[in-house]
């Protein structure tokens, strides 16, 4: 680690320590489901994903696969695809249904013990927005006409322009030209967004997953450098509103950006993605390696993000998401792999994220589209969507084939999902390195002041030997095989011990 980096670590610390209250007490640690509406579950026949059709799916979610709570990626009005371009952040996309619906699904979420978070994207809006068509809110966003020295048009981000000329004039927009970047030093700007968070948040929704949260002061905005304590600040203002119109809000950030950056921005919001744990978690199934070396690092981070962040900070491990290639592509398909994979983060401390179609294998990459195909529930299941055909899942099997077969990935999902809420010590234990005594097992302890568990994943095609430190550890959980005494672990198997 940097020097610097370390030093604002302590600061920030400290800070915390002297200043800040607790930026969110979040006890809750169940599994979360990210869903891209559009791909989901259709109510209506027309195709296209709905609101309607993901109630019409909880059961699935609820008692099948046993989540706990819902990431929506964007619903409201957008002239994309895709949703990450906002032109009305009160309302309900048409091709997604009605208020009503969405009304209808937080009712029946919460009366399943679900929670369910919006995909609150308001870094930018669209150009379509009416304050981007508005001349009385040019200060919304970013304007300049050239003349201003601590501006740099040349200045690119990802191999493009940020400032986009429209008239006499640039406007500033970090992902494309049409999403312009709003100007949060405008003090209606941050105003507009609370309220909007407190419509919804009024409505029933139980909190937000927070898009490109590190650009809210981003490069070429403020001169040359992302200032991610700047951004940090007002994702401060932001967390302490919510809370105050619900204290149980839950707010999850999506910080693409190193891990102090990361830590800054899990300070001020209380929880964020755990990007490149997928990555890691992939190159440990395919390539080998230690699973020690791997945990240590793993530690460290969680670690600098308990020092950072404080104590009630809550990570979201994840393996991939609707940005990146799909993980059962890159674990070759093979299911054995899949579910080790699926292992090593649903029995992680935090609030971990499935993104659909992960627990049935669902293949995607390259162009996002591929990325977010339609959930493949099976030729007869009069909710399939048909958003876009797919090269990639013409051999996935569906969820209605998995689910009549116990050696099928979904059916480890559900069984890892159901482990993790029927132990206390695997939803909100602390988290330490054990060692299994074989390089191929991953091993780790969680614990409670009550229980005390050890987790084993064998991330090997083969019968692994591992050390069980004594007979008062008894063999309590297995995705196969028999309980009771120590013994090999299966290939690519999961055992959970718990000390008497
Ligand atoms: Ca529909």
């Amino acid at each position: 680690m940097h020097k610097k980096a370390y030093i604002l670590i302590l600061a920030l610390a400290l800070a915390w320590v002297l200043v800040m209250p607790c930026p969110q007490a979040q006890a809750e640690s169940g599994v979360y489901y990210e869903i891209f509406v559009r791909a989901f579950a259709d109510s209506d026949g027309d195709g296209v994903g709905d609101l309607r059709g993901i109630t019409q799916k909880l059961d699935y979610l609820a008692d099948t696969l046993g989540v706990e709570g819902l990431w929506l990626m964007p619903t409201f009005p957008s002239p994309s695809y895709h949703g990450y371009d906002i032109t009305d952040y009160r309302a309900v996309s048409p091709d997604y249904g009605t208020m009503d619906d969405m009304t209808e699904l937080l009712e029946q979420a919460h009366a399943r013990g679900m929670r369910v978070l919006l995909d609150l994207v308001i870094n930018h809006t669209s150009w379509e927005h009416p304050w981007f068509l508005d001349p009385e809110k040019r200060d919304w966003y970013h304007w300049t006409d050239g003349q201003d020295p601590s501006v740099s048009l040349e200045r690119q981000m990802w191999g493009r322009p940020v400032w986009n000329k429209r008239g006499s004039q640039w406007y500033y927009a970090i992902f494309w030209e049409g999403m312009p970047d709003l100007n949060f030093d405008n003090p209606a700007v941050r105003q507009e967004m609370k309220d909007i968070a407190t419509f919804w948040l009024e409505l029933g929704v139980d909190g937000f997953r927070l898009d490109a949260v590190s650009h809210i002061y981003g490069s070429g905005e403020t001169g040359s450098i992302q200032d991610i304590g700047a951004s940090a600040e007002w994702w401060r203002e932001f967390t302490a509103h919510c809370l105050s119109v619900n204290p149980d809000c839950i707010l999850v950030g999506e910080a693409w950006e190193p891990m102090d950056e990361r830590a800054q921005i899990g300070e001020a919001l209380g929880s964020v993605f755990h990007f490149d744990l997928g990555e890691e978690i992939v190159n440990l199934l395919r390539r080998g390696g230690s699973a020690e070396v791997w945990l240590d690092n793993l530690l460290r981070r969680l670690d600098m993000y308990q020092q950072v962040a404080g104590p009630d900070f809550v990570d979201a491990p994840f393996l991939s998401n609707h940005d990146q290639d799909r993980v059962a592509g890159a674990l070759r398909n093979n299911i054995g792999m899949g579910r080790a994979a699926a292992a090593m983060y649903l029995l992680l401390p935090g609030r971990p994220f499935v993104y659909y179609g992960e627990e049935i294998g669902m293949q995607g990459a390259g162009p996002d589209e591929e990325k977010r195909t339609p959930m493949l529930w099976g030729e007869e299941d009069p909710q399939q969507t048909s958003w876009r055909e797919s090269r990639y899942n013409t051999k996935t099997v569906p969820v209605d084939v998995q689910l009549e077969d116990p050696a099928s990935l979904l059916w480890a999902y559900r069984g890892l999902i159901g482990a993790r809420a029927a132990f206390p010590a695997l939803r909100d234990g602390g988290i330490t390195a054990h060692s299994s005594g074989n390089p191929r097992v991953a091993a780790w302890r969680r614990s409670t002041p009550e229980q005390s568990l050890l987790v084993y994943i064998n991330l090997e095609a083969t019968e692994q030997q591992i050390k069980v430190p004594d007979r008062t550890w008894r063999l309590v959980w297995s995705l196969e095989g028999s309980l009771g005494e120590a013994r090999p672990i299966a290939p690519y198997g999961v055992d959970i011990y718990e000390k008497n």
